[in-house]
C-alpha cells in the first residue's frame, strides 16, 4: 500500500514547490513520525501558500493525510503564521469537524524570518533540533510545503503536476496569485498583473530574500512561488546582482568585525558553528583560510539574513560562503559538519526578524499589497499558446525526453522520464499541443482550436 502511494506521488511528477525541488517521493521513509506541512511562507510579498491554505483546505489536509499514510507517521501538523487569520480559521474549523480523522493539529508561528527554513520551523513546532547538515528525518519529521500536500492530493486522483500557484506582485498594476500551466513565460504573466508599473523594470523569481533576478521570457517551473516586478534602480536588484569577487572586496575594506552577522544568523542561532564574521575576517586581512572557516560554508543556507538585514555596510558573507561551496564542490569535499547535540543560543527568541521590520530594510514597504487568487482560472489557463518546460525543473536525475518534434501530445501526458532506479521524477505536458523541442527544454505549441 505505501509503495503504492509512492509510485503514484512519483509517477505524478510531484516536487517539493517551496523551492527545492527534492522529489516528495523520495521524502517518504518509514520512520517518520510526524509530517509537517510548511505554511509559513515568510519571505515578503508572496501569498501562495497562504491562499491555498484557505481556498484549497480540504485538499491540502487530503495531501497531508496521504502523506502520514504513505510514511506510517502519527501526526500530521500545519504550521502557518498566526497572522493568516482566515486560512488559521479555515484549517481548524476542517480539522475540529474530523476531516482529519483526528490525528492532526496546527501550530500557529510568529511573524518572523525565516519562519520557513526548515530547520527553523522544526523547531518551532515541534521543539526538536535538526543535527548540523541534516534533514528533518533524522528527528522523525518529513516537512512539505503547502502546494506540495496539495499536489499529493491531485496525484491521488491520477492528476499529474502541470500547473503551478504563482504570486506577481511588486510593480505591476494589479498584484494577483494565479493557477498557470508549467511552463507559461513570466512576461505572460506580467500581463496576468495588469504588466510592469515602472519603466524600465527589473523581475526576481521567488522570494525577494532567496529569489534572483531573471529573464521575463524564462518560464514558470515546478518550484517558481512568486514573481516580483522592481524598478531596475531599486536598492535590491542591485544587491541582487553583487557577486562574490564585490562581496570580498567589500569585506576587505569596510568589515569592522561588528558580528551582527553572525548574531543574527538563524542557522547559528540553533547552535550551529556557524560564524560569518569569520570569514569576512579572513577575507580582509589576506592570510589563509583555517579549515573551520572554509568548511562552515556547508552550514549556510543562503536566508540572506546577514547580508539583506544584520551587516551595516551591506557586506554579503552568504555569497562569499556560495563561493566556496562551489570550489568544495569541485574538490569533492564531504561536510564535516554533523554535531547531533546543538543548543539553541539563549537570545535566540529576542533575535528573529520581524517580517515588518524586513520588508523596511529591503525597501519593499510600497509593495506590501494582497495578491488576490484569481477564481476564473480556466479562462487563464485557455490564453497560453506555447509553454517552455527544461528538463531539469527538480532535484535528481534530469528526465529523458520520450516525444519527439512534431508529435502531438496531451495535457498531463509523460513527456520525459528519469532512467528506472534514478533518483527523480518524470515531467508531463502541461497543455495539448505539438511538440517544437526537445532539449535542453521541451517546447509545446498549442495548434487549431482546444
Ligand atoms: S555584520 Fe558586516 S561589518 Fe559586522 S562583522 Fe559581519 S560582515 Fe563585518
Ligand atoms: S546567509 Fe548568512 S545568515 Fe543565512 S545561513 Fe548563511 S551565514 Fe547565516
Amino acid at each position: 500500500m505505501t509503495e503504492g502511494l509512492k509510485e503514484a506521488v512519483r509517477m505524478a511528477g510531484v516536487v517539493g514547490a517551496g523551492g527545492g525541488g527534492f522529489p516528495t517521493y523520495a521524502k517518504l521513509l518509514a520512520g517518520a513520525e510526524v509530517i509537517l506541512i510548511n505554511g509559513a511562507e515568510c519571505e515578503p510579498l508572496l501569498r501562495v501558500d497562504q491562499q491555498l491554505l484557505r481556498d484549497e483546505t480540504g485538499l491540502v489536509i487530503e495531501g497531508l493525510r496521504t502523506l502520514v499514510r504513505a510514511c506510517g507517521a502519527r501526526r500530521g501538523v500545519i504550521a502557518l503564521k498566526a497572522k493568516y487569520k482566515e486560512a488559521v480559521l479555515k484549517v481548524k474549523e476542517l480539522i475540529s469537524r474530523g476531516a482529519s480523522g483526528g490525528e492532526f493539529d496546527v501550530f500557529e508561528l510568529g511573524d518572523f524570518y525565516p519562519a520557513g527554513d526548515e530547520h527553523v520551523l522544526v523547531y518551532e513546532a515541534l521543539g526538536k533540533i535538526i543535527p548540523e547538515g541534516g534533514l528533518p528525518i533524522q528527528v522523525g519529521v518529513v516537512v512539505a510545503n503547502v502546494e506540495t500536500a496539495y499536489n499529493v492530493a491531485l496525484a491521488m486522483e491520477g492528476r499529474p503536476v502541470v500547473e503551478k500557484f504563482v504570486t506577481v506582485t511588486g510593480a505591476v498594476k494589479n498584484p494577483v496569485t494565479v493557477r498557470v500551466p508549467v511552463g507559461v513565460a513570466i512576461r505572460d504573466l506580467l500581463e496576468l498583473a495588469g504588466g510592469p508599473a515602472v519603466a524600465p523594470f527589473a523581475v526576481i523569481e521567488g522570494g525577494p530574500m532567496m529569489g534572483r533576478e531573471v529573464d521575463p521570457r524564462e518560464p514558470v517551473t515546478k518550484t517558481t512561488k512568486g514573481i516580483i516586478v522592481l524598478p531596475a534602480d531599486h536598492p535590491l536588484i542591485y544587491r541582487k546582482r553583487a557577486n562574490s569577487a564585490a562581496a570580498a572586496s567589500l569585506a576587505r575594506t569596510v568589515c569592522m568585525q561588528c558580528r551582527f552577522c553572525t548574531d543574527l544568523c538563524p542557522r547559528r542561532l540553533l547552535g550551529h558553528h556557524l560564524e560569518p564574521h569569520r570569514i569576512t575576517r579572513a577575507v580582509g586581512s589576506g592570510r589563509a583560510f583555517a579549515p573551520e572557516e572554509v568548511t562552515q560554508a556547508f552550514l549556510c543556507v543562503s536566508c540572506g539574513v546577514c547580508d539583506y538585514f544584520a551587516c551595516p555596510h551591506g557586506i554579503s558573507p552568504r555569497l562569499i560562503f556560495n563561493e566556496i561551496k562551489k570550489i568544495l564542490a569541485q574538490k569533492k569535499v564531504p561536510n564535516p559538519h554533523r554535531a547531533a547535540d546543538l543548543q539553541p543560543e539563549e537570545m535566540r527568541r529576542w533575535r528573529k526578524i520581524p517580517s515588518q521590520r524586513l520588508l523596511v530594510r529591503l525597501g519593499l514597504e510600497d509593495y506590501e499589497h494582497p495578491a488576490p487568487l484569481i477564481a476564473d482560472r480556466d479562462s487563464l489557463m485557455r490564453e497560453v499558446k506555447t509553454v517552455t518546460l527544461p528538463l531539469k525543473q527538480a532535484a535528481g536525475a534530469v528526465p529523458k525526453p520520450v516525444v519527439r518534434p512534431g508529435e502531438r501530445v496531451e495535457k498531463g501526458q509523460v513527456i520525459a522520464e528519469v532512467p528506472a532506479g534514478s533518483l527523480g521524477v518524470p515531467l508531463h505536458a502541461s497543455i495539448s499541443g505539438v511538440v517544437r523541442k526537445v532539449s535542453p527544454e521541451m517546447v509545446i505549441e498549442k495548434v487549431g482550436k482546444e
